[in-house]
């Protein structure tokens, strides 16, 4: 068996690991200089910068092994701290009931009891669907602590209203079932020795930014045979016989790769996989296509003179008067993502690739964070300078509300090919962590050598919440 993967992210590269730990022939086609995918790291001005906030956690014991193994155990354990920043004050996130209602105006907090009664008293005559994030969010929190919390910050991180984006983003992304549930974690705090919780612990490569994970994938997987084929973007894959026969990728000297497979892997993003087969696929496909999008990122890294900023991993920011929408800072991540008196914060701008976002450069990027975070009082004026800036063009799949019936057209027409599969943030449009993209390729890899299937597919396919 030769299995060609398409795309070296971490859902590539961890299907790749464990089919040349067994022996298979395996070859992985990369259309970046680099491996990692969006859970890469690179060095600039003596940093180790990333995509954001990049930790890694599950409840998978044996995944975390794996995760250890990757990394021949050099590994740092960090307990999570990320806050919201709002009217001049900043409340822990995921919230807690006790620092909200320390922290809220008098007023506010009043009005935010009464609609959450009002929510719940309604809810007793008629039922408030979850057929949108809005909704999801009102019924189970109130009016008041949607407007603060959820509603202005993803309305303003995902550009579009709130009543356009599915509940399942909810359900995955917010970690307490409603208010109560946050009074009652908060009254409840896990003890000690208990099971480490999503919310509150996560691991991170001691050295070389989150990307070490993805260098220490590609290198084991060279080292065991495999091969990892950089700057080889995937440009056709002819089907024949309900086959794909050969993967054509394009090398940088211009020249044609052409690969015979045996079955083929598939973890860049589904659109861009669909356009390469060949017969082409048919209009049907094509408008489903169209119809998913993603919204694209701009990271714009801040050096800043003095040794620490905040004590947060991550502060999100999500008042519209702003343009950036969350900061991040790496030292606080590992000690030598950013040693010296100096720190590095990455400040994140969303945006529909092409907008006047999109094409800031370092300056401009820098000029706007710089403003922004002076604006809320978190940087004094002239001690930063722009580093550097990245752009992700697939950063977040949008979960509109009809997303899922484009999706399904995609998929079976993927399906169609039979020795293809596709998984991976990118290959299954989900907005899943670097966790299950890694168990996505791993069941991969094992469906492949054992001929029966492992449900990669079942991965972060629920609405239980990823953190
Ligand atoms: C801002 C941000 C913050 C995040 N924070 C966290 C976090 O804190 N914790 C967490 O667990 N997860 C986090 N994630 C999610 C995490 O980054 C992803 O789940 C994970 O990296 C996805 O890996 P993947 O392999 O599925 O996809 P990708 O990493 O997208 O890999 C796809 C690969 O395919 C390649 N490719 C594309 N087109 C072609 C082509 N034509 N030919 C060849 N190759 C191609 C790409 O270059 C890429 O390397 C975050 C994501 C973002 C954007």
């Amino acid at each position: 068996m030769h299995v060609v993967v398409l795309g070296a992210g971490l859902a590539g590269l961890s299907t790749a690991y464990e089919l040349a730990k067994a022996g298979t022939r395996v070859t992985v086609v990369e259309r970046d200089d680099f491996a990692g995918g969006m859970a890469c790291s690179w060095q600039k001005g003596g940093y180790w910068l990333d995509h954001g906030p990049h930790r890694f956690h599950s409840r998978d014991e044996e995944l975390v092994r794996h995760f250890y193994e990757v990394l021949d155990n050099e590994v740092v354990i960090r307990d999570r701290m990320s806050r919201i920043y709002m009217q001049g004050k900043f409340f822990d996130y995921p919230l807690k009931a006790m620092n909200v209602l320390k922290s809220l105006p008098p007023g506010l907090l009043v009005r935010a009891c009464w609609d959450y009664a009002w929510i719940r008293s309604v809810q007793l005559f008629k039922k408030i669907p979850d057929d949108n994030f809005e909704n999801w969010v009102l019924k189970r929190f109130g009016r008041t602590l949607y407007e603060m919390f959820f509603g202005t910050y993803t309305s303003k991180a995902w550009k579009m209203p709130c009543t356009e984006i599915s509940a399942d983003w909810a359900s995955q992304r917010i970690s307490q079932a409603n208010l109560w549930d946050t009074i009652v974690k908060t009254l409840n705090p896990p003890r000690e020795g208990e099971v480490r919780s999503l919310v509150s612990e996560f691991w991170y490569p001691a050295d070389g930014g989150i990307g070490q994970l993805g260098r220490k994938y590609a290198q084991k997987v060279r080292e065991m045979g495999g091969e990892v084929l950089l700057e080889s973007p995937v440009e056709r894959i002819e089907v024949e016989g309900g086959l794909a026969k050969r993967v054509v990728c394009r090398q940088k000297d211009g020249s044609e790769l052409v690969l015979e497979p045996t079955e083929v892997v598939n973890t860049i993003p589904l659109q861009r996989l669909l356009e390469t087969l060949r017969p082409a696929v048919g209009p049907e496909v094509k408008e489903s296509i169209s119809k998913l999008r993603h919204l694209g990122i701009v990271f714009v890294y801040l050096e800043v003179d003095q040794p620490s900023l905040s004590p947060d991993h991550w502060v999100y920011l999500p008042e519209k008067h702003l343009t950036i929408h969350r900061i991040s800072e790496f030292k606080n991540f590992s000690d030598n993502s950013a040693p010296g008196d100096k720190t590095v914060v990455c400040c994140e701008i969303t945006c529909n690739v092409g907008d006047e976002h999109w094409n800031l450069t370092l300056e401009e990027g820098a000029k706007i964070a710089e403003r922004d975070l002076v604006t809320v009082g978190l940087l004094k004026h002239g001690i930063s300078r722009g580093v550097d800036i990245h752009k992700l063009p697939y950063a977040y799949p949008v979960y509109d509300l009809t997303y899922k019936e484009n999706l399904e057209v995609l998929k079976q027409a993927a399906r169609k090919v039979k020795n293809l599969r596709t998984t991976g943030r990118q290959g299954l449009y989900r907005y899943n962590n670097m966790d299950h993209s890694i168990a996505m390729g791993r069941r991969t890899a094992k469906t492949l050598l054992k001929g029966s299937d492992s449900r990669a597919d079942e991965v972060a396919a629920g609405q239980e919440y990823f953190g």
